[in-house]
């Protein structure tokens, strides 16, 4: 068994797929800097033998590589991730998401350790196909725009990525996330699910930005985890990218309309510009589908549960957290 350095393991998806590589028998250890990650993601895991977890940051040059000294295997999930922490934060963005990636690659081709490396759909930016496959292009808007400070430093580290396969030969996979969501996910960064949730189980009104009539499709973090690390263990995706999510898609006033029906009550639905949720400088991406044919026909399987099970899991996941909130207040 492989012992597998998580960095970003104490996040949202980090800590998802710790849990599932433990489940497998492989040992882990996890570097984060606990800044968008929580501690309390791992705690049910902390007491694990096979898990180290370790306060850090993967801009620490020496933290990084004592970490990857243990490592056979390296997820690189470590990101400034979340469409408002990137907008405010473009300089942290750029430094966070490009030098540590770099230096991973380095002490990975080193070692010839295979890399799992965490990109994202922002890599598509505007692209207005239907739906995208990994060879499409990448419509990035002007750099005058925070938001594709995000997409272009992840597109950056693909070509990082690509080429260090190409020359060092060690395995790489790069994986293309589409709207990961799940239990442990927080709205403080944006993230839709989480918001409208929290926002219905305080009586609403859900705050839809713009029309609703925005795109996305939304897929359960279970199953994204067992996807990357499927695609890692397959000589045949080395070298590789992937579309990894859900290819149903939805509205995002549609997306409203079924959070507020799950909890029921009658919560009002509001609209707000996207100038009062971003600012004057943001431009959203209307339509955002993967095509999954690649990873279909490359893992044989794709994240598919269905919206309405998902935001079940959701919703008793912050009914316990605010449970736990209100006897301990
Ligand atoms: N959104 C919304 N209300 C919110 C947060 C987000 O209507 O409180 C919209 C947002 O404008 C976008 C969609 O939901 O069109 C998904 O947003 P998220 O930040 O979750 O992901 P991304 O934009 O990266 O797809």
């Amino acid at each position: 068994m492989a012992t597998c350095l998580v960095t970003g393991g104490a996040g949202f998806i980090g800590s998802h797929l710790t849990e599932q590589l433990l489940a497998d028998g492989e040992s882990v250890v996890v570097l984060d800097d606990l800044s968008t990650g929580q501690a309390d993601n791992l705690a049910a895991l902390k007491d694990h033998p096979r898990l180290s977890i370790r306060v850090g940051s993967i801009t620490d040059q020496v933290a990084l590589g004592e970490a990857l000294a243990e490592a056979d295997v390296v997820y690189h999930l470590a990101a400034a991730v979340g469409v408002k922490l990137v907008a405010d934060n473009p300089v942290h963005t750029i430094e966070t998401n490009i030098y540590p990636t770099e230096q991973i690659l380095r002490l990975a081709a080193q070692g010839k350790k295979a890399v799992f490396l965490a990109s994202t759909s922002e890599v598509f930016g505007k692209n207005p196909k239907e739906s995208w496959t990994e060879e499409d292009d990448l419509l990035l808007g002007p750099t005058s725009k925070p938001r594709w400070a995000y997409g272009c430093s992840k597109a950056i580290d693909e070509f990082l990525a690509l080429a260090y396969h190409r020359r060092f030969g060690m395995p790489v996979v790069i994986g293309r996330f589409f709207n990961v969501v799940g239990p442990r996910q927080v709205g403080h960064y944006g993230m839709v699910v989480p918001r409208f949730v929290d926002q219905a189980l305080d009586g609403g009104p859900i705050e839809v930005y713009d029309d609703g009539q925005q795109v996305r499709c939304f897929a359960h973090v279970r199953e994204v985890v067992r996807s990357v690390i499927g695609l890692v263990r397959l000589p045949a995706a080395h070298g590789q990218v992937f579309n990894i999510g859900s290819d149903s898609p939805v509205s995002i006033q549609q997306l409203a309309e079924a959070v507020a029906a799950k909890v029921g009550g009658n919560i009002a639905i509001r609209h707000k510009p996207y100038s009062e949720a971003y600012g004057d400088d943001f431009e959203d991406v209307r339509r955002r589908v993967p095509n999954l044919s690649k990873l279909r026909s490359t893992l044989g399987t794709a994240p598919s549960l269905p919206l309405g099970s998902i935001l079940d899991d959701v919703l008793a996941w912050r009914r316990e957290v605010r449970a736990r909130r209100d006897a301990s207040a």
